[in-house]
């Protein structure tokens, strides 16, 4: 069996570029993250514009930024990593899953006598019909569910007519 070629091409560019891709990302923020320090901290002061309280300021700034791009991608990479284990675990549990041998037949009164009469449900009335044409119970022997072959059991009883065979 062909492995699933999507996850193929997905892997082969996880290896080969969206992980050479991060390390260059993080590399290059600690770069950046370097130089803002020396600003913050006094450093060799070149580039430093004339006011001390605004680039300090400004050095904050970028450290935030910096810092939220960090865990940015941090946080992508372990959103990955789950939602790959939790594919992993729907495809586990789905192989775990008996293939179904046949599809349920759902209840069906159409053959029975009374069916273009419906049901109402509540009613006192003798002359109330059994069918529930929106039924979609899983049908028994009979072809009805147990609820509407009860149903049709008792209103074939007040009708004189004979039992349902199955
Ligand atoms: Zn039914």
């Amino acid at each position: 069996m062909q492995p699933n070629q999507q996850i193929v091409r997905t892997a082969w560019q996880l290896e080969n570029q969206t992980a050479v891709l991060v390390a260059h990302a993080l590399r290059h923020l600690q770069l950046e993250q370097s130089v803002v320090d020396g600003y913050g901290t006094g450093g060799d002061g070149s580039g430093r514009s004339s006011g001390d309280s605004s680039s300090t300021e400004r050095a904050a700034l970028l450290r935030e930024s910096l810092t939220t791009s960090r865990e940015s991608i941090k946080a992508e990479i372990e959103a990955l990593i789950d939602r790959v284990s939790n594919l992993d675990g729907l495809l586990r549990k789905t192989l775990g899953n008996r293939v179904p041998t046949h599809l349920p037949t759902l209840c069906d009164g159409r053959k029975y006598e009374g069916w273009s009469d419906p049901w109402t449900p509540g009613s006192k009335d003798e002359r109330n019909g059994w069918s529930k044409p929106d039924c979609r119970e899983v049908a028994g022997p009979s072809g009805l569910c147990l609820s509407c072959r009860a149903r049709a059991q008792r209103w074939r009883e007040r009708n004189n007519l004979g039992d349902i065979a199955a």
